[in-house]
């Protein structure tokens, strides 16, 4: 009778409902009995039972409704599914059409103690103090996000910036941004629960939680935050049941005005592998790139970081890192980290050598000595014509002659490939390059003058001893 009975709400249900949202949250529903006018259901979880009384009540109700009638009423009973004392299904109830329903907890979670992951968090943000505001260089790569997080961080939750997003490659400096948004959220308003995680770190609680039979506890501390920041959400790809979690926790924080902020490596339209459902949702509030830093921006972080340890490098030096790196800042601070530790444990002062030295051992992929663009500055200046001018379509004879030596240098010392030589000239083509460096050896064999200029440049870059 009962099973029946259940098995018309199922009809009803599945009319009204997506297929994959039917299979998901119906089908492992079981019929346990028909008490007068009370069908009680059982379902797997907890959690299971929150997500069909958040998102299904009404269809229920009207399942309910035309199966057993106006009186009917739903009552769950949830299966607490691991050896624990818990472990006897309890049973929560559900009323049927009366709009608000009550639960009751028979023999309830409350009993739980504190699982392990939720004193690990205490009620610790999370967050790295060094990471502020005023030590996060502002560029052109990165404006439009540093004061959207700033808009941010004076009005957690109540900008349109809900959710805020935040994307670009690594070690651009998403984390950092998100954590001064934190720091400052809990220097305004202290009274805020601002919570830092990676995504990485969240689908373990979450793997933890499943086991520990404590997703309740996971869901309710979640819930409880104010601000939540999920660092590299990409990581959350392929990982379904992750994802529908955060998307059950999303949705409950930015219902109750509760400020999302997200970062990712690529931007939300890139991410594949999360559901589309997900993605929408990011797209709700503001969605701010950070690109890799210009020289200028660049220099500025070197000298911040030089400062903030007192450490003194010529603007040479300076010039020369920021040319040689710049992809990504984290190497960039890697280098500068190196530097300062060589200064002060053998209190030899860094010059152009050492620097060049520890460059070389620190970043991987330039496994040559210099940069494209250091090369370009370097014989720019050699030349007196700028890295535009190198870079532009002219034909003018002095300027074509300094761009054939910069690609001649540019192939010497680089491992670039002519092509992408040319792309770094202007976006020329491979022939171009290779007809520059077939000009440059003609010249240098018929011009003693040149070959001399070739020579100086060639101490200049200081890249050969031979
Ligand atoms: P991502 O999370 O994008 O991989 P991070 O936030 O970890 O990058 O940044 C890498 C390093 O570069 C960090 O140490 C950070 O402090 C530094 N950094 C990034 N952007 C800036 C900036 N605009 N100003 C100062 N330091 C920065
Ligand atoms: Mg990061």
């Amino acid at each position: 009778m009962h099973v029946e009975k259940w098995d018309k709400c199922l009809s009803f249900i599945k009319e009204h409902i997506p297929e994959q949202s039917f299979n998901t949250w119906f089908t492992p529903v079981i019929p346990i009995r028909l008490e007068g006018q009370i069908l009680t259901i059982q379902v797997p979880s907890q959690f299971f039972y929150e997500w069909l009384e958040e998102n299904y009540v009404h269809i229920l109700h009207e399942a309910v409704n035309l199966v057993i009638g106006p009186n009917g009423k739903i009552e769950y009973s949830v299966i607490m599914d691991n050896g624990s004392e818990a472990n006897q299904p309890y049973t929560v109830n559900v009323g049927g059409n009366s709009g608000g329903f009550n639960k009751t907890r028979v023999n309830g979670y409350d009993k739980y103690k504190n699982p392990h992951f939720m004193q690990e968090l205490a009620r610790d943000s999370n967050l790295n103090p060094n990471y502020q505001f005023d030590n996060y260089i502002e560029g052109d790569c990165n404006r439009l996000a540093r004061s959207a997080g700033f808009a941010v961080s004076k009005k957690p939750g109540i900008t349109s910036f809900n959710p805020f997003m935040v994307y670009g490659g690594v070690g651009l400096g998403k984390t950092h941004l998100i954590q001064a948004i934190g720091n400052e959220i809990k220097r305004k308003h202290p009274e805020k629960y601002v919570f830092y995680v990676s995504s990485e770190k969240f689908t373990n609680q979450f793997i933890d939680a499943l086991k520990s039979n404590s997703l309740q506890e996971f869901i309710a501390y979640y819930r409880n935050v104010d601000v939540l920041m999920l660092d590299d959400v990409q990581f959350l790809k392929d990982k379904e049941k992750t994802q529908e979690i955060f998307f059950h926790i999303f949705n409950h924080l930015h219902q109750s005005g509760k400020q999302i902020i997200m970062t990712s490596d690529r931007s939300p339209k890139d991410l594949s592998g999360l559901q589309e459902r997900l993605v929408s949702r990011f797209k709700w509030g503001l969605t701010a790139d950070i690109q890799k830093p210009d020289f200028e921006t660049r220099i500025a972080i070197i000298k911040k970081k030089l400062q903030a340890d007192g450490i003194l490098i010529t603007d040479q030096i300076i010039e020369y890192l920021a040319y040689s790196v710049n992809t990504n800042i984290r190497e960039l601070e890697g280098v500068i980290i190196s530097m300062i530790a060589h200064a002060s444990l053998t209190n030899v002062e860094v010059d152009l050598e050492l620097a060049k030295t520890i460059l070389k051992n620190i970043v991987a992929d330039i496994d040559s000595e210099v940069s494209i663009d250091y090369i370009q500055k370097t014989v720019g200046e050699f030349f007196n014509i700028s890295i535009d001018d190198l870079k532009a379509k002219t034909r003018k004879k002095e300027i074509v002659i300094a761009r054939q030596v910069a690609m001649h240098f540019a192939k010497d010392y680089t491992n670039h490939s002519l092509k992408s030589i040319g792309y770094h000239f202007g976006g020329r083509d491979h022939s171009t390059v290779i007809y520059a460096l077939q000009s440059v050896s003609d010249m240098i064999d018929a011009n003693s003058k040149f070959k001399y200029s070739i020579e100086e440049l060639r101490k200049k870059l200081k890249l050969k001893n031979s």
